[in-house]
């Protein structure tokens, strides 16, 4: 178990904010709240509440949602030189995210390559815009969580020896994080990581990423 992957979330992690939360605030009629606060107190899946939130914006407004959601986004500190750290240590990097490819992609384009990004697809051909689950939960998960952390990490799996690390920020993590050797988390998921006795770390900047991980480097605890 001394081979580090890394398992990174995307909205609120790599981005300091929840970048669908914005796009509805900008463009979504006042009923998205309601969907909102359904979702936070797991009264409807996420799925099913992320799906709801993008069938109330119509399609045409698809490039001024998309060079919004662009311009919105701010990258939080070190992510650049946590890319090019794991890139030069050898260390497995994916991205895992409730996002949506539209954004996702654009916003990440310019941080190099990733062994693999995942997120929800979009569909701009109806109406409204429709969202799509490459991800689904498999049959070891029941949370119907849209794009399933749990899932993509189990399918990924690397070796059994591999040394799981989940960054993230929310308790779409949770999962994820129950399946992680260590976490690094912040804001809710933290809070979660000490309620569930989850071995963690709290970190601002990706700067603390690479510090948590180079220590453990340096002590022979990870090899890479
Ligand atoms: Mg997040
Ligand atoms: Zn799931």
């Amino acid at each position: 178990m001394t081979k580090p992957v890394i398992y990174c979330d995307f909205d609120g992690t790599v981005t300091e904010s929840d970048n669908i939360i914005a796009i509805m605030k900008k463009f979504a009629p006042p009923e998205w709240e309601l969907i909102k606060d359904q979702i936070l107190s797991r009264q409807i899946s996420i799925n099913e509440g992320v799906g709801k939130l993008f069938s109330l914006l119509p399609s045409h407004l698809k490039e001024e949602i998309t060079s919004f959601a662009i311009k919105n986004a701010k990258i939080r500190a070190g992510f650049k030189e946590f890319v090019e750290f794991t890139c030069n240590e050898g260390i497995p990097f994916y991205i895992v995210s409730g996002g949506i490819d539209f954004f996702v992609f654009p916003i990440l384009a310019k941080y190099g390559s990733f062994d693999g990004v995942f997120c929800n697809e979009s569909d701009f051909s109806g109406e409204t815009i429709k969202i799509l689950w490459p991800h689904k939960c498999d049959l070891l998960c029941t949370n119907d969580c849209g794009c399933c952390k749990p899932s993509v990490i189990r399918k990924l799996s690397h070796s059994k020896e591999s040394f799981k690390i989940v960054i993230g920020d929310s308790v779409t993590d949770l999962e994820a994080a129950k399946h992680a050797d260590f976490v690094l988390a912040r804001d809710l998921l933290q809070e979660k990581c000490l309620e569930w006795g989850i071995n963690h770390k709290g970190f601002h900047t990706f700067f603390d990423c690479i510090e948590e991980i180079k220590k453990r480097i340096e002590v022979g605890e990870l090899t890479c």
